[in-house]
């Protein structure tokens, strides 16, 4: 009998209600990433596809942690949750001997409950769902003198119970959900790296695309703290999916920004956005994007109130992608805080310098097409190919 979790169950969401071929590859992919993310954290662990769940065994040789193994599949796009587990036999007696292991550090005064999971045909075993989660549920009551709680107890006593083989857990990480990257293709992503663009990144990369994030240096109205905080936001989100080439893209914009300064004024953020618009899509094009993506909201900003998304995507060609568009602000703090990405907004960001006191709200296309430069979307395409990348990890 294992005295603690000898492996991880990984549980994933979208992926599994697919056809079985593309079920197949998804699931490979998400094997793969959530590999990638194990050897990127140093953490040994053979990762296997099984039923309807990934499982993450011990290497050949060396320790294991289970649960840090868990912990890091969490952070992979498509799953739903991880539990370090302790496998057992499929048999009354040892799942039960095995949550009275795990039970030895239940919490004082905490409920309980025993949730099963049976999979195979009903001659397969010789007890129900309900039937072996009563039996375990007694053995952990026994053992600990802990009261049941089906509805809202403090933990719950996992047990997964397939043909021949059985998990038993004790703690469960919540995963993103949405789907493994890789499955979806590639989008570039206009990223500031200030509250929203990062989040955006993230909710696209959970939709399984691959994220190439361009950031454009605005010159003096950007400076080296806005880039260093794109740096680092940046790394933080590519973090969850470290096989995938998601370092920054900078691109230097400080005379583009300057003569737009110059050239116009209530319109001139829109004029800025559809430059940015243009940069992404040259990017996309080396690349093989097939889609550009802001961080935008509906209404947060001038440059974002209904008509002027109109105009700004009037610069595009390729499909945008807005992620945040019906999102109110507070719902974006408070993902950016969960994902690690919040950071305080005590830095005067860019495009706020770079504003006109008076920006137009409701733009006509024909306007600010008249006030921008001739060039400029030939300028922005020529930028494109000046960019750098900056590894923030
Ligand atoms: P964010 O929206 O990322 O928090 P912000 O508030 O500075 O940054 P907005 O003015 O809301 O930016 O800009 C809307 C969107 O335009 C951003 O979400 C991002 O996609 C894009 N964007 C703005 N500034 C830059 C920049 N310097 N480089 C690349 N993209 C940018
Ligand atoms: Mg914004």
């Amino acid at each position: 009998m294992q005295q603690s979790p000898d492996l991880a169950v990984v549980r994933y969401g979208e992926a599994g209600i697919k056809s079985d071929k593309v079920r197949g590859q998804m699931l490979d992919r998400l094997a793969e990433n959530v590999r990638a993310i194990l050897d990127d954290r140093g953490i040994p662990g053979h990762v296997e596809r099984h039923w309807s769940r990934l499982l993450i065994r011990p290497p050949e040789a060396g320790e294991f942690d289970a649960d840090a193994a868990a912990r890091a599949a969490a952070d992979a796009f498509g799953v739903v949750s991880t539990r370090p587990a302790i496998s057992t036999a499929p048999e009354a007696d040892a799942l039960a001997e095995a949550a009275v292991t795990l039970a030895a550090d239940h919490p004082d005064g905490a409920t309980f409950a025993v949730r099963a999971n049976r999979a195979g045909s009903p001659e397969t075993h010789p007890f129900t769902s309900q039937e072996v989660a009563a039996a375990v549920g007694a053995a952990i009551g026994d053992a600990t003198g802990a009261g049941v709680d089906l509805d809202e107890p403090d933990r719950a006593y996992r047990l997964d119970v397939r043909e021949d083989e059985a998990f038993v857990s004790a703690v469960e990480y919540d995963g993103p959900g949405g789907l493994p990257v890789g499955t979806q293709g590639k989008t570039v992503a206009l990223f500031s790296g200030g509250i929203d663009s990062p989040v955006a990144a993230w909710e696209l990369f959970k939709r399984g695309l691959e994220v190439v994030p361009v950031y454009l240096d605005l010159g003096d109205y950007g400076g080296p703290d806005h880039l260093a905080r794109a740096v680092e936001t940046a790394g933080t989100v590519a973090r969850s999916a470290p096989h995938v080439d998601a370092r920054l893209r900078v691109v230097p914009a400080g005379d583009l920004v300057d003569d737009l300064v110059d050239a116009t004024g209530a319109t001139r953020m829109l004029s800025l956005r559809r430059a940015m618009l243009r940069v992404a899509e040259a990017v996309a094009e080396d690349v093989g994007a097939h889609s550009v993506a802001t961080g935008e909201s509906i209404g947060q900003k001038s440059s974002q109130t209904g008509p002027n998304v109109r105009v700004t995507d009037a610069a595009a060609t390729l499909p945008v992608h807005r992620p945040l568009l019906t999102r109110d602000k507070p719902e974006i703090v408070a993902r950016a805080r969960e994902i690690g990405t919040f950071v305080d907004a005590t830095m005067n960001v860019g495009c706020e310098r770079v504003a006109p006191d008076y920006p137009e709200t409701n733009a006509r296309l024909s306007a600010v097409e008249a006030a921008e430069p001739e060039d400029l979307f030939d300028r922005a395409e020529a930028l494109a190919d000046e960019r750098y990348v900056v590894d923030g990890n």
